[in-house]
C-alpha cells in the first residue's frame, strides 16, 4: 500500500513518514501543492494525507481539482486547530477524514485503517480475484488446491493488479507503485517480476492470468 504525504513542515512530514513506515507503508512525501496534485494525479495512491495550508495551491484546491480528474481514493486532511471552516469545506469538497494537528501515531493509523479497509474485494484473510486469493498475513498466493508465498516486490505487483483486475496498468504506474519516483525507473525488473508472477500463477493453476497489453502495460484477467 502506497501512501503520499503532502505537508510542507518538513518535522511533520518526517514524522508521519516514519510511523507509516515502520507499519509497513510505502511512502512519498511533497511539500507544495502543486506537486501534492501532480503525484496524486499519476493515479499510484492507495490513500493521500493532504495539509490543507500548502504553499501555490492550498490543500482544499488540491483535493477539488484531484475529485475532478476523478481520483477517487481516501484522503485525510489535516488541519490546524482554528480552521474549522476548513475541515467543513474540505468534507464539502470530497475528503474522507481529517484529522487535527497535532495527532498522535496510533490515531492516525487508526484513520488510515478505517479508509483503506474497504478497498477491493477485501476477504477476511486476503484479497480475492477471479480465482485466486492474496493471503496478506502469509504473503502466499492461493489458487486451485496449491500456493506459493510470494516476495515483497511480487506480493505489491499482483496486489495492486488484482485491486484493479480487469483494468490496464501503464507500466509507468506499476513501476512507480512498486519502486517509487525516487529509484530509478527500470523496465526490465517490471518485467522479471510480472515473469516471476506468470509462473507463480502457473503453478497454482491459476485461471486469473496477466495480460500483456503491447506497449501500454499489464491486466490482471481471466483466461
Ligand atoms: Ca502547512
Amino acid at each position: 500500500m502506497r501512501i503520499l504525504i503532502v505537508e510542507d513542515e518538513k518535522e511533520i512530514s518526517d514524522g508521519i513518514q516514519s510511523v507509516l513506515q515502520k507499519s509497513g507503508y510505502e511512502t512519498d512525501a511533497v511539500y507544495d501543492g502543486l506537486d501534492g496534485l501532480d503525484y496524486i494525479l499519476s493515479g499510484v495512491y492507495d490513500l493521500i494525507i493532504l495539509d490543507i495550508m500548502l504553499p501555490k495551491i492550498n490543500g482544499i484546491d488540491v483535493l477539488k481539482n484531484a475529485r475532478e480528474n476523478g481520483i477517487t481514493i481516501p484522503v485525510i486532511l489535516l488541519t490546524a486547530k482554528s480552521q474549522i471552516e476548513d475541515k467543513i469545506n474540505g468534507l464539502d469538497c470530497g475528503a474522507d477524514d481529517y484529522l487535527t494537528k497535532p495527532f498522535d501515531a496510533g490515531e492516525l493509523l487508526a484513520r488510515i485503517r478505517v479508509q483503506t479497509r474497504n478497498a477491493g474485494e477485501q476477504t477476511e484473510t486476503g484479497l480475492k480475484a477471479y480465482d485466486i486469493l492474496l493471503d496478506k498475513n502469509t504473503f502466499k498466493l492461493h489458487g486451485n488446491d496449491k500456493s506459493v508465498k510470494l516476495a515483497r516486490k511480487e506480493y505489491q505487483l499482483l496486489e495492486y493488479l488484482m485491486h484493479n483486475k480487469g483494468q490496464i496498468l501503464t507500466r509507468d504506474m506499476l513501476i512507480t507503485k512498486i519502486w517509487g519516483f525516487e529509484e530509478e525507473n527500470d523496465y526490465n525488473n517490471l518485467d522479471v517480476y510480472i515473469s516471476f508472477l506468470r509462473k507463480k500463477l502457473k503453478y497454482v493453476e491459476a485461471k486469473a492470468a496477466i495480460v500483456t497489453k503491447k506497449g501500454i502495460g499489464y491486466s490482471l484477467e481471466k483466461e
